[in-house]
């Protein structure tokens, strides 16, 4: 008997869980489902669209999809197309690898005004990802303010602060490269509530601030501390020092000639968003950092700007029947285990942190509880999904087919361009010549 595994998601936790299970040769079978037709997650939708190398790594998952114990289900959603119920019916085990798309809420009044998008909503925007083609971000403003001192405010900025020579070689939707260059925006606020040595962002990230062909780095040299203080690895403090060095070369980069700016501030925590029907400006209070932690002083200032765009970290999606841990955001688990033949991996199981290959290890822990916890017991598995989905109707998309909706996406891009991306659903499926029955997607 084979052991069947079903695996929720293709984004990069999903893949390396494949991979992991394949390579402890326990002879299963492994089935990825994915809720769009493209495999990939944030790899597609995550990752700048000018990070072009980043995304190799997908070749690396390409191999798992295309080895023989795997088999690839794009465009079905459970929830939608298949319950978890009748999941764990057909497969032995069901891995929930379905990451943190949700973005955290910034939670002060005014929060929900126009013009306040969360980044997951934004990055996703600009990547071409179906849910959010149709955000219309308020670009027609001089001023953004970025909320978060992570990598993924520092993608933002850079994305707004390019020229479109820059992005002339990325996938960059032209829905949004319009958007951008049609834009006044000059002035982009990256806030962070704690201060320099607290940021999270990582240094070819924060370095590349000072390298754009249009846009200054500007901030206030006497708010960088003299060195890293506070207990921490050698290793972090290395990584915290070179940042701060970076920060003290912004002022150096030559501002002459260039029309946008990137101011840093740091120190401030957003209190309220201020505006009469749509965001006008953000109001901050001034910190100061004792213990780690951001304690308010109480003095209050105010950036003008007309869209804000909250980088403040993401939470997964709660599951109907899946125990989920609101405080952290993620599904409730131990070390990976959730309920008896349910796993979750990735973001899924600790949150929003780390890099790519971070997924790596949770994949490998997971792939040894199956090892350990199960015997094969003559579930159905693929025949018996093949059979589900097809008695519903669903229009399920297969790696080869991915193939084909990618060829389609090459062969139209433009000559610099690695790909142009097909946004709509519809769109990717009549490459294959299949007309989907509508079906709303799950809210996001
Ligand atoms: P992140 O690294 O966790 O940064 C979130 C930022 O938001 C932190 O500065 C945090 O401040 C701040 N924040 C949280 N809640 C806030 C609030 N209520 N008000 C004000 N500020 C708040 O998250 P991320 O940037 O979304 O990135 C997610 C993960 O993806 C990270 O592991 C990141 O490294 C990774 N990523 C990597 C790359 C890359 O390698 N190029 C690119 C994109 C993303 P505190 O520290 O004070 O909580």
């Amino acid at each position: 008997m084979t052991l069947s595994i079903a695996i929720v998601g293709a984004g990069p936790s999903g893949f390396y869980a494949a991979e992991a299970l394949i390579k402890r040769d326990l002879g299963c079978h492994v089935d990825i489902l994915e809720s769009l037709p493209t495999p990939f997650g944030l790899i597609r939708f995550g990752v700048a669209p000018d990070h072009e190398k980043t995304k190799r790594v997908s070749r690396s998952y390409e191999k798992t999809a295309l080895d023989e114990a795997v088999r690839y289900f794009g465009n079905v959603e459970v929830g939608r197309d298949i319950g978890l119920d009748k999941l764990r019916e057909l497969y032995d085990a069901v891995i929930l690898a379905v990451g943190a798309p949700l973005d955290r809420e910034l939670g002060v009044p005014g929060g929900d005004l126009p013009g306040v998008v969360g980044s997951a909503e934004f990055v996703g925007w600009y990547n071409g990802h179906p849910d959010f083609r149709d955000l219309e971000p308020n670009l027609e403003c001089r001023a953004v303010a970025i909320i978060g001192n992570g990598n993924v405010a520092l993608d933002v900025a850079r994305v707004l602060a390019k020229t479109p020579s820059e992005m002339a070689g990325t996938d960059l939707p032209d829905y949004a490269a319009k958007a951008i260059q049609a834009s006044p925006v000059a002035d982009i606020h990256i806030i962070g509530r704690r201060g320099p040595n607290e940021a999270k962002w990582t240094n070819v990230e924060l370095r590349e601030m000072g390298r754009l062909d249009d846009a200054v780095p500007l901030l206030d040299p006497a708010v960088l501390p003299e060195a890293v203080a506070g207990e921490m690895s050698a290793r972090d403090r290395r990584l915290k020092e070179k940042n701060l060095a970076t920060l003290r070369s912004f002022p150096e980069v030559a501002a002459a000639g260039k029309s946008k700016r990137i101011h840093f501030a740091f120190c401030a925590r957003p209190v309220e968003v201020l505006g009469a029907e749509r965001v006008e400006a953000l109001r901050l209070e001034r910190t100061r950092v004792e213990d780690g932690r951001a304690v308010g002083c109480n003095e209050f200032f105010e950036i003008p700007c007309g869209l804000v765009v909250a980088s403040i970290g993401y939470r997964s999606r709660p599951i109907a029947g899946v125990p989920f841990d609101e405080r952290l955001g993620v599904i409730a688990n131990r070390k990976g285990r959730v309920a008896p033949g349910i796993y979750a991996v990735g973001w899924a199981m600790r949150g929003p942190s780390g890099v790519i290959g971070t997924n790596k290890p949770d994949a490998d822990l997971v792939a040894g509880h199956i090892e350990a916890d199960l015997t094969p017991t003559g579930k159905p598995g693929r025949a018996g999904l093949e059979r589900y989905l097809d008695d519903q109707g669903v229009a399920w998309v297969s790696y080869e087919d991915w193939k084909r909706i990618e060829a389609a996406e090459v062969a139209a891009a433009s000559p610099k361009a690695p790909r142009k991306k097909l946004i709509r659903i519809k769109d990717m499926l009549a490459v294959l010549d299949r007309l989907p029955e509508p079906r709303a997607r799950s809210a996001t």
